[in-house]
């Protein structure tokens, strides 16, 4: 057994289970929960076996009683399809889930990361974005059970911290890629791939020239990881992300031509308050973490897509 013993909730979906592998990799104890709502076993199937991994299924919704010394609360769907399902509930995982998990920290003294998000700058009128801008945020719109429960989760982090003394660390993570996304959550990336490589259209919404910027995902869990690794006095919030910018339009011309592909381009109309760009700001992350995303998008997609390649072939 070893001596630090990590919680990670949301642990069998993309991000979570990339970060339980790394986690013990580097001689940590796992326990990985979660509801299976947008997760798969399958995800962390390869782990089952590891002496210091251990998978239990519970909503953060509801208390949990466990001993650890490290949370990582990353427990919400991250995908429009997903979290619009039952918005009700989404709202609930991030508030509930975090009052919980506090709660938790609390009890146990422990040191506690909230997976945020980039959502929390909304439809960005700076750019890019910096920690220090308070965002643009509709409220009652589609997306709102997501952007604004996340932003009461942050709330709640640093009252935690102010009123009692939790050790938090606020991560907002910008748009992650990479092998183990869910091949139906309507995600931009994982649409394209699996519409390229098995000859559909390419579903490009709006005129395509909304941008974002994407992170590979072991870029991403190396910076949650040195999130975690500072000293007390860091809270965050703290940008993870890759600041390279691509239009849509850029994004399904790269994955054409890695896939080989001859899938044509097809217009939808574009969802309700889609942010038109977003890119982050990641001096803090380079100051604070000396982190830096360190994989190009040809790069990862190249994994990406072989990852699927072998799940839809
Ligand atoms: P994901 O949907 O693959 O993973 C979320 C996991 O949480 C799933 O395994 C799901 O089953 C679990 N879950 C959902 N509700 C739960 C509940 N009530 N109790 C227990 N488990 C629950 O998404 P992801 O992309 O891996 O995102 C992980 C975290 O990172 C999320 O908090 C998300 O908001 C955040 N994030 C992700 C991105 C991204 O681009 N992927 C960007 C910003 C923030
Ligand atoms: N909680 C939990 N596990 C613990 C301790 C607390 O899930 O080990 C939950 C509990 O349900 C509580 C919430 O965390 O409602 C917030 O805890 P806190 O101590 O802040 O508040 P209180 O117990 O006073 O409501
Ligand atoms: N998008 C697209 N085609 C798709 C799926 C998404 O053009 O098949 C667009 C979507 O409108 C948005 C961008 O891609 O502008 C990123 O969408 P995603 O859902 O991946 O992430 P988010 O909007 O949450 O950043």
């Amino acid at each position: 057994m070893s001596d630090r013993r990590v919680l990670v909730t949301g642990g069998a979906g993309f991000i979570g289970s990339h970060l339980c592998e790394r986690l013990l990799g580097e001689g940590a104890d796992v326990l990985c929960v979660d509801n299976f709502f947008t997760g798969r076993k399958r995800n962390v199937a390869h782990l089952l076996n590891h002496p210091g991994f251990e998978l239990m299924r519970h909503d953060v919704t509801f208390p949990l009683y466990v001993e650890v010394d490290e949370i990582y609360n990353l427990a919400c769907p991250a995908s429009p399809i997903h979290y619009q399902h039952d918005p009700v509930q989404t709202t609930k995982t991030s508030v509930h889930g975090a009052i919980n998990m506090l709660g938790l920290a609390k009890r146990l003294g422990a040191k506690i990361l909230q997976a945020s998000t980039s959502e929390v700058y909304g439809d960005p009128d700076v750019h890019p974005q910096q920690e220090s801008y308070w965002g643009n945020v509709n409220p009652i719109g589609f997306r709102s059970c997501y952007d604004e429960g996340k932003r009461c989760a942050e709330t709640l982090f640093f009252d935690y911290h102010r009123q009692h003394k939790l050790r938090i660390k606020v991560a907002r993570i910008f748009n992650t890629y990479g092998p183990h996304m869910h091949p139906n959550d309507g995600r931009v990336v994982s649409n394209f791939i699996v519409q390229a490589l098995t000859g559909q259209p390419v579903t490009i919404y709006g005129d395509g020239q909304q941008t974002r910027s994407f992170c590979y995902v072991d870029d991403l869990v190396r910076g949650l990881i040195a999130l975690m690794e500072t000293d007390d006095s860091v809270t965050g919030p703290v940008n993870l992300g890759n600041p390279g910018e691509f239009t849509m339009i850029e994004l399904a011309e790269a994955v054409l031509r890695l896939t080989g592909s001859k899938s044509e381009l097809v217009r939808q109309p574009l969802p309700p308050d889609d942010p038109r760009q977003r890119q982050p700001d990641i001096t803090r992350a380079r100051e604070w973490l000396g982190w830096e995303p360190r994989i190009p998008l040809e790069e990862g997609l190249k994994s990406t897509i072989a990852y699927f390649d072998a799940l839809v072939r």
